[in-house]
């Protein structure tokens, strides 16, 4: 399969190929499918695989249909949250969307805005996005808790949770955070846990996380 066949945007194929990304890399090919399926996901990829546009992409085209059938309204969303455990991660993640959704948005396509929460960054500046309306939130664990402890955000509308390197975040100690996380969702979502190794330790966190998932490894 090719980023054609997968029904993207012709704007969002130029994005990508603009970025020297054509065919689709082997966690591309399986997984892309799979998420836009809507089933739950066990990514076993390392970076350099191209994982992170198996949850990326989905997610804008998630955000797109969503957008034509229930315009947003102020002081909601996220409709999509993808966590990572460390802030260069979290940034790199949000310089991704950003790109693809300002591509998107000159092409025609309604705004989608992403939201960057984390360490470091300033709340107020979280703050003025979530006001307007946040689409797409990449948080790390421990900004994203102290939020939601406030009552900042809420994620009552979140049906999209992606957690990118889930084992360094359970290494680090986020696990009781995340588990914390979980409880703030109310509507039914969508689970992806990306994780480079797959110890007894995050295979019965996912059992926990997950329902019924696809496991995809390359
Ligand atoms: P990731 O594993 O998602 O961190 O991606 C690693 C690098 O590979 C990034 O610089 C991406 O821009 C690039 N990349 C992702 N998918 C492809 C693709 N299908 N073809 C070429 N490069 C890609």
């Amino acid at each position: 399969k090719n980023f054609e066949e997968m029904k993207f945007p012709k704007c969002l194929i130029r994005a990508m190929s603009k970025q020297g990304i054509v065919k689709p890399s082997p966690i591309q090919i399986q997984g892309i499918p799979t998420v836009l399926s809507g089933r739950d996901m066990i990514g076993i990829a390392f970076t350099g695989s191209g994982k992170t546009l198996v949850f990326v992409l989905p997610i804008i085209m998630f955000c797109l249909e969503q957008e034509y059938k229930l315009p947003f309204l102020k002081d909601e969303g996220p409709y999509g949250l993808i966590i990572c455990p460390s802030r260069e991660l979290a940034r790199q993640t949000f310089e991704i969307v950003t790109y693809y959704c300002k591509f998107l948005q000159e092409d025609g396509f309604p705004e989608i805005r992403p939201c960057l929460a984390m360490g470091g960054v300033p709340l107020n500046e979280a703050m003025d996005v979530i006001h307007k309306g946040v689409h797409i939130m990449i948080a790390t664990p421990g900004r994203l808790m102290d939020m939601l402890d406030k009552k900042m955000v809420r994620l009552d509308m979140c049906r999209y949770l992606c957690m990118d390197e889930a084992d360094r975040m359970i290494d680090m100690g986020f696990e009781e955070d995340i588990r914390t996380i979980f409880s703030y969702f109310k509507a039914q979502r969508q689970t992806l846990l990306f994780s480079a190794t797959m110890p007894k330790k995050i295979q019965n966190f996912a059992r926990s996380a997950l329902v019924r998932p696809v496991t995809i490894n390359v």
